[in-house]
């Protein structure tokens, strides 16, 4: 029969893209499932990137590019880097890959030994760790609940790092929970990472376009350069520009860490997509205001997600300061029985009865390792989530 290998033996299929297999198969049979648990933006890609990519194929550019990026990308990566963080990268220290996923991949696969850790804050997206382990690290999940606004203090890095610790990874604004640190928050962590000389720091930022209330971005090499030869800055062009099917994500870093990148790659896929990557230089290089108005929309559609789900008995929402989730609490509804006599005992036991009896899907805190808690994710139409968050109030208030 068949056999995994030892480095998957542990990992089963992410409960996020279960909860989608199911609410699919509902839809199928005909009912009426509301699906919030896409991680991906309901807009369209704008239509300069399409253009750019018709005129790439129209151009010839289908064959294999350089190895980690086009010459045009990256200049048009390091010159974002400059414009929108104040982070001077040279060329040979950014890396272009099949998503930032897989920047993720050739990053751990590059430097992790078997045993090596990872230090992790919960919620978290749950890849980051599954990846890690594939690569024979270990992850070291901490948990930052909604007390602690999602966010790791660092009392609590100083007490995880270890001699065997590689990375600490932090994601802001984050998936699942939409918290995001600031300069400010940043600080104290970036203090205790400077009296560590041996752990390295990985930011992903994907989500940095879509935060609310002026709310402003930091990312670490900014804010502490001395940093700076020891952090892999991760973004891409999937969650800003609506562009997760082009498959680009990106990277800066110190040479040495993006050469090994390159060796990974170079036996996985050679290189980016070609017509992608020529779609991404017009992401980065084209106008950018339309990033406002899709903010403010999703802006008017996070604050009416957060006040329905505050006005629901057992439920309990911090306002996120960016990407397009809330993360709730469903400490109040556990204990209780269900209509049909069911025990809500975990926060999966909850999210199983939203979708088998409101016929919303939405994704379970246990998928991201923190419970008592459930995802929205808001990136659908407003009257979509009006009826979601009416059912999920019904089916509330129907439990005993
Ligand atoms: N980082 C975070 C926090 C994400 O939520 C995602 C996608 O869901 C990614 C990275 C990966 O993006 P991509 O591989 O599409 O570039």
């Amino acid at each position: 029969g068949f056999k995994p290998a030892s480095r998957i033996a542990s990992i089963g299929v992410s409960k996020i893209l279960q909860v989608g297999a199911r609410a699919a198969a509902m839809k199928r049979d005909g009912l009426p499932v509301i699906v919030l648990g896409a991680g991906e933006p309901d807009f369209d890609t704008p239509e300069n990137v399409k253009e750019a990519a018709k005129a790439a194929i129209d151009a010839g550019e289908t064959k294999y590019t350089a190895l980690d990026g086009t010459p045009a990308l990256k200049k048009a990566i390091v010159e974002k880097f400059r414009r929108e963080n104040g982070i001077d990268y040279d060329i040979d220290e950014v890396t272009v890959a099949t998503g930032a996923k897989q920047i993720l991949f050739n990053a751990f696969m590059a430097t992790l030994d078997p045993g090596d850790e990872v230090i992790i804050p919960t919620p978290y997206w749950t890849s980051y760790s599954d990846i890690v382990e594939i690569c024979g690290g270990v992850s070291v999940l901490i948990p930052c609940d909604a007390k602690a606004n999602f966010r790791l203090q660092a009392e609590q890095l100083e007490t995880a790092i270890t001699s065997k610790t590689r990375w600490i990874l932090l994601n802001s604004p984050s998936n699942p929970s939409g918290a995001a640190y600031s300069a400010e928050d940043y600080r104290p962590l970036l203090d205790v990472l400077i009296r560590h000389p041996h752990v390295w720091l990985m930011v992903d930022d994907m989500y940095e376009h879509i935060v609310y209330d002026d709310f402003a971005v930091a990312t670490p090499v900014a804010i502490e350069p001395r940093l700076k030869n020891r952090t892999l800055t991760i973004n891409g062009v999937s969650k800003a520009y609506a562009m997760t099917g082009w498959r680009i994500g990106y990277a800066g870093g110190p040479k040495a860490l993006i050469k090994a990148m390159a060796v990974i790659q170079s036996q996985a896929t050679s290189c980016p997509c070609s017509v992608s990557q020529a779609a991404a230089v017009e992401a980065l290089n084209g106008p950018q205001k339309f990033l406002k108005e899709r903010q403010e929309s999703f802006r008017r559609r996070r604050d009416l997600v957060v006040e329905r789900l505050n006005d629901i008995d057992g439920l309990d929402c911090r306002t996120p300061e960016g990407a397009f989730y809330t993360f709730s609490s469903c400490a109040g509804v556990l204990g209780k029985l269900t209509p049909k006599g069911r025990k809500i005992e975990a926060d999966h036991d909850f999210t199983d009865y939203l979708l088998e009896e409101a016929h919303v899907a939405v994704v379970p805190g246990s998928a991201f390792g923190l419970s008592p808690y459930f995802r929205i994710s808001y990136a659908t139409s407003q009257a979509e989530l009006m009826e979601a968050l009416n059912r999920i109030k019904h089916a509330c208030s129907a439990l005993r």
